[in-house]
């Protein structure tokens, strides 16, 4: 699969209890326990500042549509992932990622475990997709990731989904997992733009994402958020099947989403609505090898770019079978990768309890 290590990327769920397709949002942990109905009982606390996002300008000027109509073409030879497994999903064909031309969304609602500075006071507003295209043999969420759970939505419903978490407070609208379904979210932020959504979109990736692909996504993703999970193809190829790409492909990928968004700065709330967000998963044994990663975003993109350091690997899944990663990580091996990214001259770390 592809994402955060789905471990943490996805792990809300776990302890929201899901969510809300059925049109009403449950709060999730940390939030004030209020249930909010699909219209929107917190108008007040939606969209706290004076933000304005990239996209609403493509909007007016009809670039965001027909940047979405060009990605949906994509779609009858697919070629949105680097897996570019050729798939004429318009035609009803399922991808390697098992994704079809039916948007198909596993939940959507404010979730506060995310980082603190997409988190803020109201909760980052996330629309968890349905398959992936990473296949992690880990993911903690392989049940959504990986065994379709889910449900069909119209581009209609996303496009609302957006426009709930905005009226409920959230500070962003962040899609996890979009990379399959690029093409319905920028149809779907089309249209929601149009009824008034102005909240900065984070595109939660793992990463592997197609140069192509990005460029499109130019002037329309306010925050990266993004993977980095491998240095090592050979580990990729294991654990991630058929992704020996991963190391080059996510590399040229950061410096594409750096270019067009920067090192992230907070407003005065705290709150990040644009740059670029690096993930990284330490895992047991080093198989990511993660000195080469850090090393590798210190000497080519600015010491202070945003790097979370995760320490939460958790041996789900298939993980059993390959015996190197079928624990937690050590608290050794935590403080290896912390050491080394301070060695590599990283200044913006978040860092975690091993
Ligand atoms: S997004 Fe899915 S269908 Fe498209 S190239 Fe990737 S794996 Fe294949």
């Amino acid at each position: 699969m592809k994402r955060i290590h789905c471990n943490s990327r996805r792990s809300f769920l776990r302890t929201l209890g899901g969510i809300a397709l059925s049109g009403a949002v449950l709060p999730a942990a940390g939030s004030a326990g209020l249930l909010f109905s699909k219209e929107g009982l917190m108008d007040e606390l939606s969209v706290s500042n004076s933000f304005e996002p990239s996209y609403l300008e493509l909007h007016r000027n009809g670039t965001l549509k027909a940047r979405a109509d060009v990605m949906w073409d994509m779609m009858r030879d697919c070629s949105l992932c680097p897996r570019d497994c050729g798939k004429n999903r318009i035609r009803g064909r399922r991808g390697d990622c098992n994704a079809n031309a039916d948007l198909e969304i596993s939940s959507f609602a404010p979730h506060f475990g995310e980082e603190r500075e997409l988190v803020g006071q109201n909760g980052s507003g996330t629309v968890f997709f349905t398959n992936c295209s990473l296949l992690c043999v880990f993911c903690i969420n392989y049940d959504i990731s990986q065994l379709g759970r889910g449900r069909r939505h119209s581009i209609n419903d996303l496009a609302d989904m957006m426009l709930t978490l905005q009226r409920i407070g959230c500070h962003n609208i962040n899609v996890v997992t979009p990379t399959h379904y690029a093409p319905h979210i920028l149809k779907a932020l089309d249209i929601a733009a149009g009824k008034g959504l102005k909240l900065p979109l984070v595109y939660n990736t793992c990463g592997w994402e197609q140069l192509e692909i990005l460029q499109l996504l130019d002037g329309i993703v306010d925050v990266y958020l993004a993977d980095f999970k491998y240095a090592d193809p050979f580990a990729a190829n294991k654990y991630s099947p058929g992704a020996i790409t991963y190391p080059e492909i996510t590399r040229t990928a950061l410096l594409e989403m750096h270019r067009q968004v920067g090192v992230p700065v907070a407003e005065a709330s705290g709150v990040i609505n644009r740059g670029l967000m690096i993930r990284h998963l330490v895992m047991p044994n080093n198989v990511a090898r993660s000195e080469k990663v850090v090393e590798w975003i210190a000497e080519n993109l600015p010491k202070d770019t945003y790097v979370n350091l995760m320490s939460q690997y958790t041996p789900v899944f298939k993980a059993d079978e390959f015996p190197e990663i079928s624990r937690r990580i050590t608290r050794a091996e935590y403080n290896a990768a912390i050491t080394a990214a301070r060695n590599a001259g990283l200044t913006n770390l978040r860092l975690q309890g091993g």
